[in-house]
């Protein structure tokens, strides 16, 4: 056809940079520049997502048109966003693609929040070839009409594409204390945020003897990064708090792992990525709450300094936890952590982010990420959250009858519950660390097992293969949700006063 003679000759011939633009449409009511470049899409209503990438040699252009579908215009809510993702994503790559394509204009008037998500997240690459691939640069993507929920959409995109680099670097690049610099650079002039970089002589103050245990075995310092926001009109208002796991190389110590695929664990700090990319997002949409966000940075590595299965450590709360498995040390270093984060800030939710266990991944594989937590309202909120974006949720159980499997040992917990039902045994160890769950009025709390979902081994309608920031667009929509709420509160006691 047309199109790809005139790209064997483009090539050739076309200036060093082109503007591409992405036009999708409703075929049903096809829009001037569908109508003109694809005329054909009037009748025949090509099916949702179908892409077609026009060049013109008059104007030196590069234009994609998407289609939405003949059935977008019935479609409502959460499906009506994802197929305005799925379309633009379609588009995107295939003008990422061309090769002198370095800017791209997005028509997103369908849903623009939902237009400028999945063209960040379809734009981008991740690579250290020192001759890599070009990519379209997330400042080279426009918006063809300005708007509010354009510039939103773009600071969600942005933050989970933060976390996919986080979790791609690899363990050379992203060690403790250089993951602990990068977070201090990215908060660097962020209006109403703080930075803490602990080290381990502050956890052994603090006596996080679990968190410390992990740390033993590696020559790379352990760090402890404490993030703050305060965004609510009081400073007093309490926290949301979030805690990710952070482990920036997991070998799995002592017991140590199998070496095929291993280098995956270079993504093992993803729940870390997920909640510094999130409180970073809340910062610069400038929501009225207050956040803080708690990283847990070291390496797990076997030395002679390790940890060794058998041993029992005092975990910060008092508890006696026994090391069956070194390589269950992302609970180890939540345990601490989490303590500390419903001990230390009044928090009124709670939630850990982390690449916890492989039976999440067995149990649900890349579609839903597991939420785990007693509290109806709190996963209520999660759901609505994660479906809004796409960044889907599946609750799991939380249950004490799966309690006999991690107190069995000499200690007061054991750090594994065997195979089955290997994610709920981790979350239910998890949450003897949760202080304020009998409260009169207890905190919130979830757990978020990513580790099925951090990576993409296919590609997926606007990502491509790789690590994927899961569980980060769905965290900022929480969060955002949560402001709304907060502030609804508190125009009704503000009304009856
Ligand atoms: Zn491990």
């Amino acid at each position: 056809m047309i199109t790809r003679a005139l790209l064997s000759t483009r090539h050739l011939t076309r200036a060093m940079s082109t503007t591409a633009k992405i036009h999708v449409f409703d075929p049903t009511k096809p829009a001037s520049a569908a109508a003109a470049l694809w005329p054909a899409a009037a009748s025949k209503h090509p099916k949702a997502s179908a892409t077609r990438v026009v060049f013109s040699a008059e104007d030196d252009s590069v234009t994609a048109l998407a289609s939405l579908g003949p059935e977008f215009g019935a479609k409502k809510g959460h499906a009506r966003r994802e197929v305005v993702r799925r379309a633009v994503g379609s588009a995107m790559k295939q003008v990422a693609a061309v090769e002198d394509v370095n800017e791209v204009v997005v028509d997103g008037e369908a849903d623009p929040h939902a237009a400028a998500v999945a063209a960040h997240l379809a734009a981008y690459r991740f690579t250290l070839k020192t001759s890599g691939p070009k990519r379209v640069q997330s400042s080279a993507i426009k918006a063809l009409e300005s708007s509010a929920e354009w510039d939103r959409g773009v600071v969600y995109g942005e933050a989970q594409n933060l976390a996919r680099t986080l979790m791609e670097l690899p363990s050379n690049m992203l060690t403790p204390s250089i993951f602990a610099e990068r977070i201090q650079q990215e908060f660097a002039g962020l209006a109403d945020t703080t930075v803490w970089v602990r080290d381990e002589d502050w956890a052994r103050e603090k006596g996080m003897r679990t968190f410390l245990s992990v740390c033993a075995g590696s020559n790379e310092d352990g760090k402890f990064v404490e993030m703050h926001y305060q965004g609510a009109p009081s400073s007093d208002a309490a926290p949301l708090v979030l805690v990710g796991k952070g482990i920036t190389f997991d070998t799995g110590g002592i017991s140590l792992k199998p070496a095929a695929d291993m280098k995956l664990m270079r993504g093992d700090m993803g729940g870390a990525a997920a909640v510094v990319a999130a409180i970073q997002a809340i910062a610069k949409l400038k929501l009225p709450i207050n956040v803080v966000a708690l990283t847990p940075l070291t390496e797990n590595m076997p030395s002679g300094s390790a940890t060794k299965p058998g041993d029992i450590i005092y975990a910060m709360n008092g508890k006696t936890v026994e090391v069956d498995n070194t390589d269950a040390e992302g609970r180890l270093v939540l345990a601490d952590a989490i303590y500390y984060g419903s001990t230390e800030f009044n928090a009124h939710t709670l939630i850990d982010v982390a690449t916890l266990t492989g039976a999440m991944d067995i149990a649900l594989g890349e579609v839903f990420t597991g939420v785990f937590t007693p509290s109806d309202t709190l996963w209520d909120q999660l759901y609505v959250a994660g479906e809004h974006e796409y960044d889907r949720f599946w609750r799991m159980p939380l249950d004490d009858d799966y309690a006999p499997q991690i107190s069995g040992s000499n200690a007061d917990l054991c750090n594994t519950g065997g195979k089955p039902a290997g994610s709920c045994t981790a979350a239910l160890f998890l949450k003897s660390f949760v202080h304020g769950l009998d409260a009169e009025k207890p905190i919130e709390w979830a757990h978020i097992d990513i580790a099925g979902t951090m990576e993409a081994t296919r590609e997926k309608p606007y990502l491509l293969k790789g690590m994927t920031g899961s569980g980060v667009r769905a965290l900022i929509e929480y969060a955002s949700r949560l402001a709304e709420r907060q502030a609804d509160t508190d125009t009704e006691m503000n009304a009856t006063e």
